[in-house]
């Protein structure tokens, strides 16, 4: 039976290209009529938090996107979550190391950074030397005996190439001299994500894997891996990044990648399938307006374009008002509107900010309209009018502007402190760097409370708004 599998990293907020891939996997699940599962390749323990898993499955709920495993339902070749699967890899990198296609690397980091700052010298692109592959039998004993930390690294042909066919990019070839010696378990016993991706996938028995074209170059090592096991490797599909109209990879610096942005921004769900969908269906007669159904009865990977798809905001906005105008009935577009000002707690959250500082309803809407706009449109003058004047509000911006990717936890008590945090690096009271927040925020100096704000408003409105009011 035909299985795929979408892999993500809970890294940060979830992202479009997240979408793009499960949307990808569970139109080729329909077509092939296979199942789709849920794996969290949470390895990379100081990146990956709870909070990124729960916002990866609830964008993919939002989207309608659905696993028949995964770590929240189960499924008979769990767990689904890699750091729960820990002791499953160490046998299989024993096993390498037994059949001598891995070997034991006790190299320091300082030898390592010399060696590859001394191939960069060189003109070379950095890669293992293959120092500990010379170690004899009695050296490696010595080392471990005396306690000498060590990776497993795996061996690579030092001659050929590796060829394999991706059902996207045809027949592919990759010199091996151009591949590293891969980490696979790192010397605190965690697997590295080529290691795991391989066994899971094999004991998940994915047939098909179809995952974004940065993986593209990885493959000669999967497939090795595949080979050193005696394993039948699964069809490979890489799909072709997206891109800014001006071809350059999307990236979160220059547009929205955050799918918590769309859903904010009031996109509906169907839309941004339909405006991802388009990467993978031909149209012929040129209606592109489509339901998860109809994507999956046109859905062709033979058409998916290698140049890659454009992510093109109007299309996206073109796609999304017809899809309010033309879809949905009455009812159901009411129901979409509450639905939207329900998400991420703002409606109620916005009320209960508001309550004691009203006296009439009528200055509801007033006070929590920034929750909701699309645009603030604020202008340098905005700015200017404040105390701190258009200078001194810039560089307080760009101060803070970092802690939308970096806080662990985005919560009230986190921002809060956070900001203190700032203002006193900065040596000002915290009273005198809240101003141009307030206006690059919520578009006017009084609002409601501004930490308050921030958590409700959410990482990716506060980093549009804050890259908006710096532009
Ligand atoms: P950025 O370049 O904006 O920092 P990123 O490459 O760091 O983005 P990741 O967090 O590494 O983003 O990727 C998250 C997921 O999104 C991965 O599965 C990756 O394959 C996918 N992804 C990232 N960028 C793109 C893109 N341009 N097109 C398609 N998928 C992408
Ligand atoms: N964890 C990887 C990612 O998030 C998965 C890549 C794959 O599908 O193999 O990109």
């Amino acid at each position: 039976p035909v299985r795929v599998r979408i892999a993500p990293s809970p890294t940060g907020e979830p992202h479009v290209g997240t979408a793009y891939t499960a949307l990808f996997n569970v139109l080729l699940a329909r077509k092939l009529g296979g199942e789709m599962i849920l794996r969290i390749e949470d390895t990379d323990q100081s990146r990956s938090t709870p909070d990124s898993e729960q916002k990866v499955m609830e964008a993919l709920n939002w989207l309608g996107l659905d696993w028949a495993e995964g770590p929240d339902k189960g499924g008979p070749y769990g767990p689904y979550r890699q750091s729960e699967r820990k002791d499953i890899y160490p046998p299989y990198v024993d096993e390498l190391v037994a059949k001598g296609h891995a070997f034991k690397c006790f190299c320091t980091r300082e030898r390592l950074d010399a060696m590859r700052d001394e191939q960069r010298r060189r003109g070379e692109q950095p890669k293992y030397d293959g120092l500990c592959t010379r170690l004899s039998p009695a050296e490696i004993a010595e080392k471990e005996a005396a306690g000498i930390p060590h990776v497993v690294r795996m061996k690579i042909p030092e001659t050929g190439e590796c060829r394999f066919t991706d059902a996207i990019y045809g027949e592919v070839s990759i010199p091996y001299a151009t591949i590293d010696m891969q980490v696979l378990m790192k010397a605190d016993g965690m697997p590295t994500y080529h290691l795991a991706n391989v066994v899971d996938d094999h004991l998940m028995k994915v047939t098909h894997v179809a995952r974004g074209e940065e993986w593209l170059s990885s493959v000669p090592k999967h497939v090795l891996l595949y080979e050193y096991f005696g394993w039948q490797p699964p069809q490979f599909m890489h799909l072709p990044l997206l891109r800014n109209p001006d071809r350059s990879k999307l990236s979160k610096r220059r547009n929205p990648t955050s799918l918590s942005y769309f859903s904010n921004q009031g996109y509906l769900p169907e839309a941004l399938n339909n405006f991802l969908g388009l990467a993978f269906v031909a149209i012929a007669d040129g209606e592109e307006l489509m339901s998860l159904d109809e994507l999956a009865a046109r859905f062709d990977p033979a058409s998916v374009a290698r140049a890659g798809a454009v992510f093109d905001l109007t299309k996206l906005d073109w796609l999304n008002g017809r899809w309010l105008r033309e879809k949905l009935t009455d009812a159901e577009f009411k129901a979409r509107v509450f639905d939207w000002a329900l998400l991420n707690g703002k409606l109620d959250g916005g009320l209960a900010l508001a309550r004691p500082r009203i006296a009439r309803l009528g200055e509801l809407p007033d006070l929590t309209a920034f929750l909701f706009r699309s645009e603030l449109g604020l202008k340098k003058a905005d700015f200017e009018a404040t105390k701190n004047g258009a200078d001194d509000s810039a560089l307080i911006l760009e101060k803070v502007s970092p802690m939308v990717d970096t806080l662990a936890e985005w919560s009230r008590e986190a921002i809060e402190e956070e900001i203190r945090r700032i203002s006193e690096e900065m040596g000002r009271k915290v009273r005198t760097v809240i101003p141009p927040l307030f206006i690059a925020l919520t578009g006017s100096s009084r609002s409601l409370p501004l930490f308050d704000s921030m958590a409700l408003l959410g990482r990716s409105i506060v980093r549009q708004r804050l890259k908006q009011a710096l532009a």
